[in-house]
């Protein structure tokens, strides 16, 4: 992509309405605006960011033999009628009569359409077990939308859906999604620790919370330094091996972990040695829930076991906030010049600066390697404007590409093109025929 024909507005000053960092920097790199209260566009270059880390959550929920759907935004209150939910919801659901003046909702969750789907098209346990899972947009009406798109009103989340024959059943996928997520938030360079958290509204009896540790964090978190030390959950897990799953899980879930009201100095001091006791802030990116049978039991999703009876299916949902997660990524990672993103989310893997644009020697050099590094599969953003060098330099570190690729006059008489690493600050000289290769072993 050529920085000339990039739809990109960067703002040079901090928007004074933004009070956390990341919303301050998603605005001036360039990545969102706001259209209402808690509603933002996605620029171009805030869409690609936000794919690629959809993209991360469906692979690992892939690999778990959960399968995609889509459901729709605009819900029936007929269904949240059924399980009771649609008064209980109250002001946080955005409510809609169409043209028949039929009551419908913007979804702020799906269990009940997902149950309607299930119980309308599976009847027989050897359909079972069964994840589904979309990624679509939200809306909540939320009293206090605040810090960018932290905290929206439409929001995008990945929800999933499980159903199992029996409890025991429902618990190895519980499992199993617990360690999927962790796997998720690490490959997405986060540290998300599960804490045991209340059910609220959405019911069930077994529930975690993921916190991803920042000051900003809208909850206190009280947890065992020891998960840092669990080694298991970095390397590639067979997910569907529940023998696997249930000891890391153990593993996990043995530690202290709590946040917000299920905190007890106590119960901190009696189950965690001091020296390994950390307290602070955090942000929720993901939630799951063993569910039970409350919403199969009031909304008749019933299979057929293999004796000819009938019974309810247990249920299973787990949600991720894919653009609160965006905030979050940046919330962890970025400096006093702007973002900086990890290779596996970032909207360009590399920024090709032109030190003097509109000079032959150094265009042409460019406009080749431009090419070359995007044959070699690496994504490039091409500052190809006529500003000055500074302000290309302010620009790249503003929108955080992992490598800047540098070339100027001497660079070209020696064919050497300067490489700066984002995050570290480094800077090496790789020659130009060298280029793609070296980039290939750092990115790819
Ligand atoms: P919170 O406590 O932050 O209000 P929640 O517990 O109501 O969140 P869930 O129903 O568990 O949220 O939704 C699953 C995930 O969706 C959350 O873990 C969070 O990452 C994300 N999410 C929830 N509400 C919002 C929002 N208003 N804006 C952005 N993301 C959100
Ligand atoms: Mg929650």
């Amino acid at each position: 992509m050529r920085f000339s024909r990039y739809f990109l507005p960067t703002l040079k000053d901090n928007p004074t309405d933004a009070q956390i960092v990341s919303h301050r920097l998603m605005l001036r790199a360039g990545l969102v605006r706001q259209m209402n209260s808690g509603i933002y566009t996605w620029l171009p270059m805030g869409l690609r960011v936000l794919k690629n880390i959809e993209s991360i959550i469906k692979q690992e929920q892939d690999k778990a033999g959960a399968l995609e759907l889509l459901m729709p935004t605009l819900q029936s209150a007929d269904l949240w009628r059924e399980s009771g939910r649609y008064d209980a919801y109250g002001p946080e659901m955005l409510r809609i009569k169409d043209r028949h003046n039929r009551d419908m909702l913007y979804g702020p969750t799906n269990e009940e359409m997902i149950t309607d789907i299930f119980r309308n098209n599976v009847k027989s346990y050897k359909k079972l077990p069964q994840i589904l899972y979309h990624t679509q947009w939200k809306f909540r009406d939320e009293i206090r939308p605040r810090f960018g798109v932290m905290r929206g009103r439409e929001f995008l989340m990945k929800d999933a859906y499980s159903f199992d024959l029996t409890q025991d059943d429902a618990q190895i996928t519980y499992q199993k999604m617990m360690i999927v997520y962790l796997r998720t938030f690490a490959r997405l360079g986060l540290t998300a620790i599960p804490m045991q958290a209340d059910t609220g509204p959405i019911g069930g009896d077994m529930s975690h919370e993921f916190l991803v540790l920042a000051p900003t964090g809208e909850s206190s978190v009280y947890f065992d330094k020891a998960f840092y030390d669990l080694q298991n959950i970095d390397n590639d897990i067979d997910v569907n091996n529940p023998d696997i799953v249930a000891k890391i899980f153990k593993q996990v879930t043995d530690l202290y972990a709590v946040a917000d009201e299920k905190y007890d100095e106590e119960s901190f001091n009696k189950n965690v040695p001091a020296p390994r006791q950390i307290a602070g802030r955090g942000i929720e990116v993901g939630h799951i829930f063993y569910l039970g049978t409350k919403y199969s039991d009031i909304m008749g999703a019933n299979v057929a076991y293999p004796d000819g009876t009938e019974s309810a299916v247990h249920m299973g949902c787990y949600g991720i906030g894919v653009s609160r997660l965006m905030a979050c990524l940046i919330e962890a990672s970025h400096d006093d010049n702007g973002i900086i993103w990890n290779k596996a989310v970032a909207p360009f893997h590399v920024g090709l600066i032109n030190l003097r644009q509109n000079t032959p020697e150094t265009d042409g050099v460019c406009e080749t390697l431009y090419n070359q590094l995007q044959n070699a599969g690496i994504t490039v953003l091409y500052h190809d404007t006529d500003d000055r060098a500074g302000v290309k330099f302010a620009d790249m570190d503003l929108i955080g590409l992992p490598y800047q690729v540098v070339i100027g006059p001497n660079g070209v008489k020696n064919s050497l093109a300067e490489v700066k690493n984002r995050a570290t600050g480094e800077k090496i000289e790789i020659p130009f025929d060298g280029l793609a290769e070296y980039l290939r072993s750092e990115i790819l």
